[in-house]
């Protein structure tokens, strides 16, 4: 059970490029990064698009005036020059910046934590892979509902045979916020979201079921995809060509089946992400919105709730506790979680413990750009007429 001891030396001094004011994820940043103050201290920033603003919002957060910077350029420039400048940077900006800004930042040589979808292509993703790799530093992704500890419970169950060999996996990610073109006239966020030249080739299919195709491969390491199918729609005209619905259907390499519904227009839909696994004996169910729970159905037998914190969980799971049973959680704990394994693989990095990064669980840059090779993968089967492709 993690109490905020410290698992590293000292806390990484930390900056964020976006997640400013108005943004829609910085706040889960800073309470992942921040939550252990053992893991990362918050030091500079260059938080806004209107510096202005950026500077403002970063002096409310206690970050010292000469450390708001008006854009990420000068920040990496300055704070090289400093004897306690920043180790590591979080990048919360919109998709279109992610690849500049993060090879800027390794090239200034620091750590880097990105958010999804990383990038527009996976060759982008291989780039950056290796210049993290000549840099010798960790670029990690935030894919922060995969830090949830039930999960943990999922990937240690399944690797036990608990439900036999896994037949059907069952993904869905949807929610109902842009059930009408509304969203887009109300939201700059959602604006950007419907722009291939800032979002990239999709619009749900990066914004949400990259989160929940990480999970598949955090709960499931050994289930690789042989082939898949995507049909993807844009209910909302205007959105075209990105889709704001689609369903893939997916082909594994042990003969497993599998779906992935992702929506943006699942109208009235406030439990929309869902993951379960079905096997020869028994399934597993878990859902974002009782994040605390694990639902484990054996053939012929009562169904289980296996509750977060409890101790007859897999030390695996119980490893990322926080709060103990009987205390519900969620969001902010999955995010703390997947924080402090940043710090700890970067430190790892820094010492050379090569042994400690190997066994390290956490969403790395081979996650982010699998995560953008589903979304091609996805991308060629629609636009090739909903046909089936083989998973490259
Ligand atoms: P947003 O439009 O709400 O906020 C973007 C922020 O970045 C704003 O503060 C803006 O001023 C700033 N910004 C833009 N360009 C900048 C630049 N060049 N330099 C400095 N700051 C800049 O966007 P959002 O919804 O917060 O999404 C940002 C990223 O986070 C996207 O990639 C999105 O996919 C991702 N996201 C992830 C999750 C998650 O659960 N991991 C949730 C929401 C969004």
């Amino acid at each position: 059970m993690h109490n905020g001891e410290k698992q590293i030396e000292r806390p990484l001094r930390w900056a964020m490029v976006g997640g400013g004011r108005l943004s829609q994820v910085g706040y889960k940043h800073r309470i992942g990064a921040l939550r252990d103050n053992t893991a990362f201290q918050l030091t500079a920033g260059a938080f806004d698009i209107d510096p202005e603003r950026g500077k403002s919002f970063g002096m409310n957060l206690g970050v010292e005036e000469d450390r708001c910077y008006a854009d990420y350029k000068t920040m990496f420039a300055e704070e090289a020059g400093r004897e306690d400048g920043i180790e590591a940077v979080s990048i919360a900006t919109p998709n279109g910046t992610h690849f500049a800004i993060c090879k800027a930042a390794l090239e200034a040589g620091l750590h880097v934590i990105c958010e999804k979808p990383l990038f527009f292509t996976s060759e982008e993703g291989e780039l950056i892979k290796t210049l993290a790799e000549e840099k010798g530093k960790i670029v990690g992704v935030t894919y922060g509902f995969s830090g949830a500890p039930m999960l943990l419970q999922m990937r240690a169950m399944i690797a036990q045979g608990k439900i036999g060999d896994i037949r059907i996996v069952d993904l869905q990610y949807t929610h109902g916020f842009c059930a009408s073109e509304e969203s887009e006239k109300h939201s700059d966020a959602q604006k950007w979201r419907v722009d291939p030249a800032v979002a990239g080739p999709s619009f749900v299919l990066g914004d949400l079921s990259t989160h929940t195709y990480y999970m598949s491969q955090l709960i499931m390491p050994e289930m690789k995809i042989e082939r898949l199918l995507c049909d993807r729609q844009s209910f909302v005209g205007s959105r075209a060509p990105l889709e704001d619905n689609a369903y893939v259907l997916m082909h594994y390499e042990n003969g497993a089946v599998g779906t992935m519904w992702t929506s943006s227009v699942n109208a009235g839909c406030m439990d929309g992400h869902r993951i379960r696994i079905v096997g020869s004996k028994a399934s597993l169910e878990w859902r974002d919105s009782r994040p605390d729970e694990l639902v484990y159905e054996v053939q012929g037998k009562p169904m289980q709730k296996l509750i977060r914190g409890m101790p007859y969980l897999d030390e695996l799971c119980l490893a990322e506790e926080r709060l103990g049973a009987l205390h519900a959680e969620g969001l902010s704990e999955a995010w703390s979680n997947i924080y402090l394994k940043f710090a700890i693989a970067m430190d790892a990095k820094n010492r050379g413990d090569n042994d400690m990064l190997d066994t390290l669980i956490y969403p790395d840059i081979k996650a982010g750009t699998d995560g953008i090779r589903w979304i091609e993968n996805c991308v060629r089967s629609a636009d090739g007429g909903a046909v089936w492709v083989d998973f490259e």
